[in-house]
C-alpha cells in the first residue's frame, strides 16, 4: 500500500482540485498539511457542486477519514461555516470522518485585521495576500504565541494563551493605528466556537502512524504551489508556509520514510496571480489566447492570471525540492491550435546561461528567457482519454517536457471532466 503527496508544482492554480478528487476516491484517509481556508477547490460529484476552502476533498466522499493537520492554521468560525454548509448539502460530518490534530493553531480574528491594515499601509511591496489572517496566524505559532486547538479545552489556559498573545497584538495595533484587541470580547467568542472544534480535535499523528501500520491509504493534499513556498519559492512574493512535498510529514507528523509517492501537479503553461517575477511571463496575444482558453480568473476575485509559457527550468527546480515521483499534467488542451509553442529552457543572465532561477530578486529581475520552439498541434485533445487520442505533435511536447523536468508523466488531463484522465502510473499502485 502507497501513501501519496499532492504538491502543486507552479505558483498555483494547475488543477489539483481534479487530480486530488481523482486520487481521494482511491484513498482511506485524506490529509491536508499546509495553509488556510485560502485552498479553494470545486468539486462536481453526481451534478452536486461542492465548495470547499478548509477541509480536505474527502469529506464529501462517505467512508474516508478527513484530516486537518498540524501543518494548518485553523479558522474556527470559518470551520463551523464550512461543516454547517455540507451537512445543509447532505454531506456527513462525524468526529469518524473528520480529525483535527489538537496542535492546530487557530486564526482569529485580529489576524485578518492585521493582514488588512498591513496591506492598506503598505505600499511599497503587497505581497498580495488574502486578507484571512493566514499569514499573522502563522508568524504567532513561530512567535510562540498562538493559541492551539488543545488550548480551548481549559479556561483559564485559555485566557493565559490569549493574554500572552496580546502583549504582541496590541503593541503592533498601537504602531498601526489601531484600536487595542477587546480581551473579553475575543474570549467569549472563543468559547463559543469551543465545542465544535473540539469534538474533532485529535492526536492527528498516533491515528495516522496508526492507520498507516493497517495498510491504509493515506493521501497528503498539497495546496498552492511550490514557486510559493516559504522557503524555495520567489521569496517575498510566498505564502507563509512550506508548500513543498517535505511539509506533507511535518504537517501531520508522519515520517518521512511514509511517503511513497509524491505526484507533482503541473499546467501545460505558466500562470501567476499577483506580484512577483515571472521570467516566462507573456505581454502579447499569445499570453492573452492561454487566459482565454485557460479560463485564466480568479475564482473568488475575477482577477486575471499573469499567464506565459512552460518554464521547463522552474519545474525541474520543484521536481527535485519535492522529490516529485510524477508529474499529472493538466490543461493540455489549451495549447491546441497554437502553430507554434515555445518552452522556457534556461535563463540568460548578462550573457551567461543559467539552468535554475537563483534567489538574489536582482538577479531574478535580470534573467531572460531562453525559448526553444516546437511546432504545435491544429487537431483538438480535449476529451483525450488514451495517448492514441492524441495528435503526434502533443505526444512530442509531453515527451519533451519529461525529458527537460527530469520527470515522467503519471496522469494526463486534457479536460476539467474527471474522466477525461490518461493514466500512466497510479500513484498508489507504483
Ligand atoms: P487548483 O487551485 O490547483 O486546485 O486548481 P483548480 O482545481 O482550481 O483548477 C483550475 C481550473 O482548471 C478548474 O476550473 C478546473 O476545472 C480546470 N481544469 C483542470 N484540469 C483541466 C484540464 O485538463 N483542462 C482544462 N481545460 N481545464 C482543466
Amino acid at each position: 500500500m502507497a501513501n501519496v503527496v499532492v504538491v502543486g508544482a507552479q505558483w498555483g492554480d494547475e488543477g489539483k482540485g481534479k487530480i486530488v478528487d481523482w486520487l481521494s476516491e482511491r484513498a482511506d484517509v485524506i490529509a491536508r498539511f499546509q495553509g488556510g481556508h485560502n485552498a479553494g477547490h470545486t468539486l462536481v460529484i453526481d451534478g452536486k457542486v461542492y465548495k470547499l476552502s478548509l477541509l480536505p476533498s474527502g469529506i464529501v466522499r462517505g467512508g474516508k477519514l478527513s484530516v486537518i493537520g498540524n501543518g494548518v492554521v485553523l479558522d474556527p468560525w470559518h470551520l463551523v461555516k464550512e461543516i454547517a454548509l455540507l451537512r445543509e448539502m447532505g454531506v456527513e460530518i462525524t468526529p469518524e470522518t473528520l480529525m483535527i490534530a489538537e496542535n492546530t493553531p487557530l486564526i482569529l480574528p485580529i489576524h485578518g485585521e492585521l493582514d488588512r491594515a498591513r496591506e492598506n499601509q503598505n505600499s511599497v511591496a503587497k505581497i498580495g495576500t488574502t486578507g484571512r489572517g493566514i499569514g499573522p496566524a502563522y508568524e504567532d505559532k513561530v512567535g510562540r504565541r498562538a493559541i492551539r486547538v488543545a488550548d480551548l479545552a481549559d479556561a483559564a489556559t485559555l485566557a493565559a494563551r490569549v493574554d500572552r498573545a496580546l502583549v504582541h497584538h496590541d503593541a503592533l495595533r498601537r504602531g498601526l493605528g489601531m484600536e487595542p484587541v477587546d480581551r473579553d470580547a475575543l474570549l467569549a467568542e472563543l468559547a463559543k466556537v469551543a465545542p465544535t472544534v473540539l469534538e474533532y480535535a485529535a492526536p492527528v499523528w498516533r491515528v495516522l502512524d496508526q492507520k498507516r501500520r493497517a495498510g491504509k491509504r493515506i493521501l497528503f493534499e498539497g495546496a498552492q504551489g511550490a514557486l510559493l513556498d516559504i522557503d524555495f519559492g520567489t521569496y517575498p512574493f510566498v505564502t507563509s508556509s512550506n508548500v513543498i512535498a517535505g511539509q506533507a510529514a511535518t504537517g501531520t507528523g508522519i515520517g518521512p520514510g511514509a511517503i511513497d509517492f509524491v505526484l507533482g501537479i503541473v499546467k501545460a503553461y505558466t500562470t501567476r496571480v499577483g506580484e512577483g517575477p515571472f521570467p516566462a511571463e507573456l505581454h502579447d496575444a499569445d499570453g492573452q489566447r492561454l487566459g482565454e482558453r485557460g479560463h485564466e480568473f480568479g475564482t473568488v476575485t475575477g482577477r486575471k492570471r499573469r499567464c506565459g509559457w512552460f518554464d521547463a527550468v522552474l519545474v525541474r527546480q520543484t521536481c527535485a525540492t519535492s522529490g516529485m515521483n510524477g508529474i499529472a499534467l493538466t490543461k493540455l488542451d489549451v495549447l491546441d491550435g497554437f502553430e507554434t509553442l515555445k518552452i522556457c529552457v534556461g535563463y540568460d543572465l548578462d550573457g551567461e546561461q543559467l539552468d535554475h532561477l537563483p534567489f538574489a530578486a536582482d538577479a531574478q529581475a535580470r534573467c531572460t528567457p531562453i525559448y526553444e520552439e516546437m511546432p504545435g498541434w491544429s487537431e483538438s485533445t480535449e476529451g483525450a482519454r488514451s495517448w492514441a487520442d492524441l495528435p503526434a505533435n502533443a505526444i512530442k511536447y509531453v515527451r519533451r517536457v519529461e525529458e527537460l523536468i527530469q520527470c515522467q508523466v503519471a496522469l494526463l488531463s486534457t479536460s476539467p471532466e474527471r474522466e477525461d484522465t490518461i493514466l500512466v502510473t497510479d500513484p498508489f499502485e507504483d
